[in-house]
């Protein structure tokens, strides 16, 4: 055991490969379905959405796949990214606990997601695509793809949740500034988000939705612009696990094995990437770790919802894919979170989840915040407010860990700083952020709407 706190990786450690789990997993994942005819979907409905050798990622069993040089090349203005031991979260807390986080706010535009940006907008002009069309929730995605995009040389068109455009402005002028065109969703430019406002004018929005009219325009554009997901599927969180892969070799590096391993999940990603290198031992029985993923009391999708087939999107227009899900046309409270507020999950977490190898918890917002504010007074990084939700359960796991006297070793991964997200400190810091009972009864109620499929 060293006392150093930073473990740092030489460029040259930058992963050449991405692990694909679906190579892993005990049973094959079930197939995705077409929304409309119920049958598993055939590879020309998602080439109307998506460049084929995305799709092609999307369906590999392969454990390895390379990740093109061009693709490297952009990861290298950031990656690898540092592992940092909490020295002084630890000495606060007063844990015999060591609390390790991979900290992915050193990317430009300060999260983990362009590792999926870059390799999505590589494909994507590699197959002669013109534009991109996507959603975002808080920002983090639609600034990650206009950064990838502006590298790439193509057009980004970002819906964003009305409710993060308006509390987040900062997010929107980055994109702008990477050169995107932004919208606040839902807008009036599709028919999904015509249908919605003219049922609800003050609809804050949803990930749901803005996936809809995303997904929407790329398919009425004749084939020139196509759908980018920052989340949820196979391929993103494929892409993912450069993060895991180089915690791994960084934990090495520290001299430690990890007890616990923690990430938030939104749609799975970060999650993902981080944990599914470590999965991979745990499956193939060589280690056994304690891994948990941390949402939102406001969309608990895991802890709350049913893992079943159900639409990606609020319009129905996205493949139905069995996951765990709070109901399509859910919409979750306004959490300051943005990137957490979605009804469902990446069927491969989701996977894991119903075959026990991971944990979930949900957490309230106001405790999370706090879990924030204490780690920005100690470690001098502001988190962001999703990744805030994996800094208050690994504080929870370091004071279980004092009251029961052992040394647990926690790894989390630090998803994205939150310099973007001032105004929601502002509300924790003048007591006026709220903390949203468990939507109960709209969770039973959207559960209802869910596709009925034969299989
Ligand atoms: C988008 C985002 C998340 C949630 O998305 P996942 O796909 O679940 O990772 C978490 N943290 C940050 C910083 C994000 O930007």
């Amino acid at each position: 055991m060293s006392d150093q706190y930073r473990f740092l990786l030489s460029e040259a450690d930058l992963p050449k490969f991405w692990y694909n789990i679906a190579a892993d997993l005990p049973t094959p994942l079930p197939p995705p379905l077409h929304p409309v005819t119920k049958e598993p979907v055939t590879p020309d409905f998602l080439e109307a959405i998506f460049p084929r050798e995305v799709i092609m990622q999307e369906v590999s069993t392969e454990r390895y796949i390379e990740i093109p040089e061009p693709v490297r090349e952009v990861y290298r203005l950031w990656r690898p990214t540092p592992l940092i031991r909490a020295r002084r979260l630890e000495q606060a807390l007063d844990t015999p606990a060591h609390i390790y986080f991979k900290y992915e706010g050193v990317s430009p535009s300060g999260s983990h997601k362009p590792n999926t940006a870059v390799a999505q907008a590589f494909y994507n002009k590699a197959a002669g695509v013109h534009a991109l069309t996507t959603e975002t929730g808080a920002g983090q995605w639609g600034s990650a793809l206009a950064l990838a995009g502006n590298f790439f040389d193509i057009d980004v068109e970002v819906y964003m949740v009305k409710v993060s455009y308006q509390q987040k402005p900062y997010r929107r002028i980055l994109m702008e500034t990477y050169g995107a065109q932004v919208f606040a969703s839902p807008t009036d430019r599709t028919e999904v988000g015509r249908r919605i406002l003219a049922e609800d004018p003050d609809s804050p929005g949803s990930l749901g939705i803005a996936i809809s009219e995303a997904v929407e325009a790329a398919l009425t554009s004749n084939g020139k612009k196509k759908y980018s997901l920052g989340s949820v599927l196979n391929h993103v969180l494929l892409h993912q696990t450069v993060i895991g892969q180089e915690a791994i070799k960084q934990m090495e590096m520290a001299g430690e094995e990890p007890d616990i391993l923690i990430g938030c999940i939104g749609g799975g990603s970060n999650f993902g990437g981080f944990t599914f290198p470590f999965i991979k031992e745990k499956l193939q029985g060589k280690k056994d770790y304690r891994v948990i993923a941390v949402e939102p009391t406001a969309a608990p999708t895991l802890t709350k919802g049913l893992y079943a087939y159900d639409y990606g999107d609020t319009g129905k227009i996205t493949p139905i894919v069995k996951m765990h899900t709070l109901g399509h046309d859910f919409v979750p409270a306004p959490i300051h979170a943005g990137g957490l507020r979605y009804h469902g999950m990446a069927p491969t977490v989701c996977a894991l989840y119903d075959q026990g190898v991971i944990e979930a918890v949900a957490v309230h917002q106001r405790a999370v915040f706090e879990a924030a504010v204490l780690f920005a007074r100690t470690q001098g990084i502001i988190p962001a407010p999703e990744t805030a939700h994996a800094v208050k359960v690994a504080i929870d796991e370091a004071l279980k860990a004092k009251e029961a006297g052992e040394k647990k070793v926690i790894v989390l991964n630090f998803s994205g700083h939150g310099h973007f997200d001032l105004s929601a400190y502002q509300a924790y810091l003048s007591g006026e952020l709220q903390d949203y009972a468990y939507p109960e009864k709209e969770i039973q109620k959207s559960l209802q709407k869910l596709p009925e499929v034969n299989l």
